[in-house]
């Protein structure tokens, strides 16, 4: 029989879950967390690590999440100065390359306009005679070189700190703590959940879904079982390097399809990512591939030729997390990268989910997800504001 009560009970510890703990628990409701393993054991602990508006987003006239992102951008600077770092990306732009210097320049304005022409948004051409001190960047049929700024985190370590926040303002951390299954009553929802002392039980006004990849298998446990979205899971691989990098990250265009790739400093190596696979197994069991990997370390070969002659068996290790799309016809790369609230019942919630999003835009998620669901809960006294709390490594 369930026990405790509490006005939210979130399932997944991902920077989703822990950005709807803190901003629930800052507004002043009680909130129970459950995370089946460990903080950021999924996707949020295998992202690109970028806290960025996404320039590739304008190709897709994505102009509201840009901004968005560029504002939560200069937000996180502030609150988490040692967890969030602006740096220095490069775009190099080769006598083969796609996006020719005039896109590439119109890109990089239209997103300094976005980011309010702050200091941290206006970009530069990095003069030809600094090329020979970018890394080793090949530098046959160069053509020009443009540097602009944008953040770079630990992913793993920011979802630790909101979670640390939450709980200084009261939120409850169960972990590990396996979701079993939920019962929809008329004023909430009945919660069974597994930990290490064995099953559970709690109740909740509102059931929080922030499963991520596990969004739908959640779902499915959930009694009378709300509709679902369909979603596709879109696996990203990155590879790192034994090999520093020293003067700040580049962005480049993959010469086998033209799609963006990273290739960034990361803990005194290289990481090079990501791809786009769609995926149909089990979240709990993504894994590299070998044809991601082979892709990797092509565009990564082809830009700094002293990579060019490393194999498959010379990578320092590989990680691979899942995007949730919207499904649809097209490529991965252009869909929207929006997040969306899903509900059993609009006028009546009870359950609602949380599919896609972006690590960087997570706080402004998680403000936008409270307000939503706020007159449907029991008024309480505010114990804090997002947009003031520091966040500290843990
Ligand atoms: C390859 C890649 C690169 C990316 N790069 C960037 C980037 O550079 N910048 C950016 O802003 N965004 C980026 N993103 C997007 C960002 O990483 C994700 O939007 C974000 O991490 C998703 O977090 P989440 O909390 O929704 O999901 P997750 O982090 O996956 O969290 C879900 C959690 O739920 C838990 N869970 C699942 N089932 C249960 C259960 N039954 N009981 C209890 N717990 C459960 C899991 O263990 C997991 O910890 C990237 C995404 C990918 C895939």
């Amino acid at each position: 029989m369930p026990t405790d009560s509490y006005d939210l009970v979130i399932i997944g510890g991902g920077i989703h879950g822990a950005g709807v703990a803190q901003a629930a628990a800052a507004a002043g409701y009680s909130v129970c967390l459950l995370e089946q393993s460990f903080l950021a054991a999924g996707t949020s602990s295998r992202s690109s690590k970028l806290i960025h508006g996404g320039l590739r987003y304008l190709e897709s006239a994505q102009f509201n999440l840009v901004r968005e992102c560029l504002h939560e951008r200069a937000l996180l600077l502030k609150l988490a100065p040692e967890l969030v770092k602006l740096q220095p990306f490069y775009i190099p732009i080769f006598k083969q390359t796609r996006r020719r210097p005039w896109q590439v320049r119109a890109g990089l304005s239209l997103y300094a306009a976005l980011g309010g022409f702050d200091k941290s948004a206006l970009f530069k051409q990095v003069p030809s005679s600094q090329w020979a001190t970018l890394d080793g960047l090949s530098q046959e049929g160069l053509q020009k070189v443009y540097r602009y700024m944008d953040g770079q985190t630990d992913d793993a370590a920011l979802t630790r700190a909101v979670m640390a926040s939450a709980r200084s303002l009261g939120a409850e951390l169960v972990m590990p703590a396996q979701f079993l299954q939920a019962e929809i009553t008329p004023d909430g929802c009945e919660i069974s959940y597994e930990t290490e002392q064995g099953e559970r039980g709690c109740r909740a006004r509102l059931l929080v879904n922030a499963a991520g990849p596990w969004a739908n298998r959640v779902l499915a446990k959930i009694r009378p079982e709300p509709q679902r979205l369909e979603m596709d899971l879109v696996q990203g691989t990155h590879i790192v390097i034994d090999a520093p990098l020293e003067r700040g990250i580049y962005y480049v265009e993959a010469p086998q399809d033209q799609r963006a790739v990273f290739v960034i400093p990361w803990q005194g190596k290289t990481l090079v990512g990501t791809t786009e696979t769609i995926y149909r197994g089990d979240p709990a069991e993504v894994a590299p591939l070998a044809e991601e990997e082979a892709y990797l370390l092509e565009v990564v070969g082809d830009y700094f030729p002293r990579f060019s002659h490393l194999t498959r068996v010379q990578i320092d290790s590989a990680f691979a997390g899942l995007r949730v799309l919207p499904r649809m016809a097209g490529s991965a790369f252009s869909r929207p990268r929006e997040t969306l609230f899903h509900v059993d019942d609009a006028n009546q919630p009870r359950v609602a989910t949380i599919y896609g999003g972006k690590l960087t835009a997570y706080r402004l998620t998680a403000e936008k997800f409270i307000q939503r669901f706020a007159p449907h809960l029991p008024e309480r006294r505010r114990r804090g504001d997002t947009r003031r709390l520091p966040l500290h490594p843990v």
